[in-house]
C-alpha cells in the first residue's frame, strides 16, 4: 500500500517515509499502479548497495561470521555452565536458552540457505515467563555477553502503534542499531529483550468488542518483527527526525528473547488443568500443587492465549520457559555468589581505596529479610545495600583505614536512619 505523509494526498517514498522535495533534487519514482513510490535517493542508495560491494561485503561480512563462529559457539552445556557462574538457579530456563541460543547460530552458520537446502531451520525466539526480579532480564544480557553480539532491552510498554503517542515499534530496532554503532551487519546477528510483553496483552476477550489499541496493535507491529522481515528503522529513532534516512534492516536473523511477569497466569493454568486432568501425570503432582505459583511450571501456549497474546505471536516464539521465584536461600545466593554479586562489587569499590570490606554473615540475613519483608525479592538487594552502605562510602575514603567490617547492630542503625522507602525502590 501506497504510504501518505500527513497530507493525506500527498505520496512519500514507501522505502524512507519522505516525500519528494525538489530543492534536494528528489524525486518520486511511482510503480505501474501508481501505488507505490520510491525515490531517486533510495534508488541510488539501492543501487549502491547492489551494484557494486555490498554483496560481496554482506557475504563478506556472513563468511566472516562464520569463520569466527566456527568452533566458537560453546556448546548448550558451556553456555549453561557460564549462565551458572552469573545466575542463581532458574536450572530449566536455562537449559532451555542454552539450546535455543546454540540451535540460533548454527542455523546462522548454515552454509546457504537455497532451494536445494530444504531443511531450513527456523528461528527459535523464546518467551521467558516469571515474577519480576527473578533473573530474565539477567539471563538475556548474560546470553548477549558470551556471544558478543549487540544487544539492547526494550520495555513493551512503551511501544504503540504507528501514529500514537509512545515509541514507534521500529525504535526497538534503533536501539539495537545504536549498541552495534551502526554496524548493519552485527545488529542484523544481534538479540533483542523485549521486557514486559505481558502488559501488551489483550485487555477484553472479544477483539472485536474493544478497539484496544495499546494491546493487539502493538503485537501486530511486532510480529512484523519477530517472523523476520525487512524493516525501515530512522537510525535516529523517534519522529523528531523526519528528515532521517531511513536503514532496511534485516529481522530474519535477530534473535528476539521476550519476558514477562504474567501475574495472574497461574489462575489460568489452574482452570485449564483443572478441566483437562490429564494434565497430572500422578496423584503425588497433583497434590504438590498446592502453591498457586507452582503452576507456573506447567504454562503452555494455550495459558499465554487465555492471557491475552495473540496466536500468531505465540508462533513466533516457540521456545517457552518459566522462571521459579526466588526463596530465602536463593536471594542469600544472590547477594554473594555470582561473578558480579552485589556484595563483591562493594568490596572491590572499597578495595580500589585500599580497604578490606567484609560483611559479617548476619548483615546478609538481615538484607535478605528485609527484601522478603518489603516484598521487593532480588530487586531490592541492591537499593538495601546502598542504604546500609552510603554513609561508610561517604566517610571511609577520608579516614586512612584499611579494613572496615559491616556488622549487624551497624547495618541495622544505618538501615534504619535511612528511612528506607520500600515504594521508592518498587518496581
Ligand atoms: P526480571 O526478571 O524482572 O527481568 P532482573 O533480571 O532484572 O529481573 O533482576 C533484577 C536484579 O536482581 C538483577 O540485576 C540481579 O542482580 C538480581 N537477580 C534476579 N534474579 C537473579 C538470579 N536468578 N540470580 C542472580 N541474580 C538475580
Amino acid at each position: 500500500m501506497a504510504k501518505r505523509s500527513k497530507n493525506v494526498d500527498e505520496p512519500v517514498c514507501s522505502w524512507c517515509g519522505r516525500p519528494g522535495d525538489l530543492s534536494q533534487m528528489r524525486y518520486l519514482v511511482p510503480d505501474g499502479d501508481q501505488q507505490n513510490f520510491i525515490c531517486t535517493e533510495c534508488i541510488e542508495m539501492i543501487h549502491g548497495m547492489l551494484a557494486d560491494e555490498a554483496p560481496t561485503r554482506s557475504k563478506k561480512a556472513a563468511d566472516d561470521f562464520r569463520k569466527k563462529m566456527t568452533g566458537k559457539v560453546p556448546a548448550p552445556h558451556d553456555i549453561k555452565s557460564f549462565l551458572d557462574k552469573y545466575v542463581i538457579g532458574q536450572d530449566q530456563a536455562k537449559k532451555f536458552l542454552s539450546v535455543a541460543v546454540y540451535n540460533h547460530y548454527k542455523r546462522l552458520m548454515q552454509t546457504k540457505r537455497n532451494a536445494d537446502d530444504d531443511v531450513d531451520i527456523e528461528k527459535s525466539n523464546i518467551l521467558i515467563v516469571g515474577p519480576t526480579g527473578t533473573g530474565k532480564t539477567l539471563l538475556a544480557r548474560t546470553i548477549a555477553r558470551l556471544l558478543d553480539v549487540p544487544f539492547t532491552i526494550v520495555d513493551a510498554t512503551v511501544l504503540t502503534q504507528a501514529g500514537y503517542v509512545g515509541e514507534d515499534i521500529e525504535s526497538l530496532l534503533t536501539r539495537l542499531l545504536q549498541a552495534a554503532d551502526y554496524d548493519l551487519e552485527k545488529a542484523q546477528r544481534g538479540i533483542v529483550f523485549i521486557d514486559e510483553i505481558d502488559k501488551i496483552a489483550r485487555k477484553g476477550d472479544n477483539p472485536s468488542i474493544t478497539r484496544d489499541v495499546s494491546g493487539e496493535g502493538v503485537q501486530q507491529g511486532l510480529l512484523k518483527l519477530l517472523e523476520g522481515s525487512v524493516v525501515n528503522v530512522p537510525p535516529q529513532g523517534g519522529r523528531k527526525h523526519p528528515e532521517q534516512k531511513m536503514i532496511p534492516v534485516d529481522t530474519r536473523d535477530i534473535l528476539f528473547i521476550c519476558g514477562g511477569a504474567f501475574e495472574g497466569i497461574e489462575t489460568k493454568i489452574a482452570q485449564r488443568m483443572n478441566s483437562h486432568v490429564v494434565g497430572f501425570e500422578t496423584d503425588t503432582e497433583r497434590k504438590r500443587l498446592t502453591d498457586k505459583q507452582d503452576y507456573l511450571r506447567y504454562v503452555a501456549p494455550q495459558d499465554l492465549r487465555s492471557y491475552g497474546l495473540i496466536p500468531e505471536i505465540i508462533g513466533r516464539l516457540p521456545i517457552l520457559t518459566h522462571l521459579e521465584p526466588l526463596n530465602r536461600e536463593a536471594l542469600l545466593r544472590v547477594l554473594t555468589e555470582p561473578r558480579n554479586a552485589i556484595t563483591r562489587q562493594y568490596e572491590k569499590l572499597f578495595g580500589m581505596d585500599g580497604v578490606k570490606l567484609t560483611f559479617a554473615p548476619e548483615v546478609l540475613e538481615f538484607v535478605v529479610d528485609k527484601a522478603i519483608e518489603y516484598k521487593l525479592g532480588a530487586r531490592g538487594l541492591r537499593s538495601i545495600v546502598e542504604a546500609i552502605m552510603v554513609d561508610a562510602m561517604f566517610d571511609i575514603p577520608s579516614q586512612h583505614v584499611d579494613s572496615f567490617e559491616v556488622t549487624l547492630d551497624y547495618a541495622k542503625a544505618k538501615f534504619e536512619a535511612a528511612h528506607f522507602e520500600a515504594a521508592s525502590v518498587a518496581s
